[in-house]
């Protein structure tokens, strides 16, 4: 089966394959097939997830997957949020984000330091399917006082798993894609396509 994938992030489109390998199924990335970017005017993730892929399978008529991602600290009342990725304004600079993070978090103590990744993929198999397949994921963190680490993308460096005392940016990619947000949501939304086959 044909999957459009409604990102044009080249990161999702491997990670998806590596977690679908081995399955009857063909991930094609929406550029490929023509679809442009449509505006993410929902005010949820999941909204904004099912208006990428209700875009992408209109466009194409295959089924589509699409996700939606962002970084919840508590103690800036779940900022940034929806806007994660231009949280320090346009284009989306990941340096930016974390130095405003970092400030807007100068005075705040450990104890009230708790965020959470958050993710959820889903799946349309046409424009009009009232039934979409719907994942989610969650990992649990603190913010670091300051940046550490190199790895991966975005937050990684002041996100701090306090079970393995590594921040995202510390971990290898295998131990961050077993703990993390899309990690988790990627397991379900696998075991969900299984029941799909027919
Ligand atoms: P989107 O899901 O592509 O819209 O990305 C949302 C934004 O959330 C990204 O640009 C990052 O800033 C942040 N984000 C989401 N997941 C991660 C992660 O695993 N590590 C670091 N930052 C992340």
């Amino acid at each position: 089966m044909k999957l459009v994938l409604a990102s044009g992030n080249t990161g999702k489109l491997e990670e998806l394959r590596a977690m679908l390998a081995g399955q009857p199924f063909q991930i094609v990335a929406q550029g490929e097939l023509g679809v442009q970017d449509v505006p993410e005017t929902g005010l949820t993730f999941v909204e904004n997830a099912l208006i990428k892929a209700r875009h992408a399978t209109a466009v194409t008529g295959l089924p589509a997957l699409a996700d939606d991602s962002g970084l919840i600290v508590d103690a800036l009342g779940g900022a940034p949020g929806l806007y994660s990725a231009r949280y320090a304004g346009s284009p989306s600079n990941a340096a930016a984000n974390n130095a405003k993070l970092l400030e807007a978090m100068r005075d705040i103590p450990a104890e009230r330091r708790s965020a959470r990744f958050y993710a959820v993929i889903v799946l349309l198999r046409h424009a009009e399917d009232p039934q979409p397949l719907i994942a989610e994921g969650r990992w649990e963190g603190q913010i670091t006082p300051a940046p550490r680490g190199d790895g991966g993308f975005g937050y990684n460096p002041v996100f701090l798993d306090r079970e393995h005392g590594l921040t995202a940016a510390e971990m290898d990619a295998a131990t961050k894609n077993r703990l993390s947000h899309r990690g988790k949501a990627l397991a379900i939304l696998r075991e969900q396509l299984q029941r799909l086959q027919p």
